[in-house]
């Protein structure tokens, strides 16, 4: 796909983490109570400040974990829809440069990703 940065992704996120996500950022030096919420069924979510994600810098316009960002981040616009299955994210101004291959092999690891968040937020509900 061709990102063309515009951050609208990184707005009042809503980013299941899974707990590999957590250790990797918390092993960077972020404290998990400034970056995680958890809702009522124990999933894990990116915390939003000031209408973003904490971790995306607003001056530079990026995101300022770009290299250990959660997995869900690194294969957006590729999501679950609970009534279509994997599609792209239609907010993503780029989605439509992800190509069918794009698509299909992000879809896996999505698929794969919720399976392991939906586990964890059993085991801790
Ligand atoms: S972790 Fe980075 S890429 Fe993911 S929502 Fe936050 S700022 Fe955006």
């Amino acid at each position: 796909m061709r990102c063309t940065r515009c951050g609208v992704c990184c707005q009042e996120t809503e980013m299941l983490l899974s707990k590999e996500d957590i250790d990797r950022l918390e092993a960077k030096g972020y404290p998990k109570e400034v970056f995680v919420r958890y809702d009522d069924s124990g999933y894990a979510i990116l915390r939003n400040r000031g209408g973003h994600c904490v971790f995306y810098n607003t001056e530079k316009t990026q995101c300022d974990v770009y290299l250990v960002r959660p997995s869900g981040c690194r294969v957006y616009p590729v999501i679950y829809d609970e009534d279509k299955g994997i599609i792209t994210d239609s907010i993503c101004h780029a989605h439509e440069t992800v190509t069918e291959r794009e698509k299909k092999r992000k879809g896996k690891i999505v698929l794969k990703l919720l399976e392991k968040i939906d586990r964890e937020a059993a085991n801790r509900s």
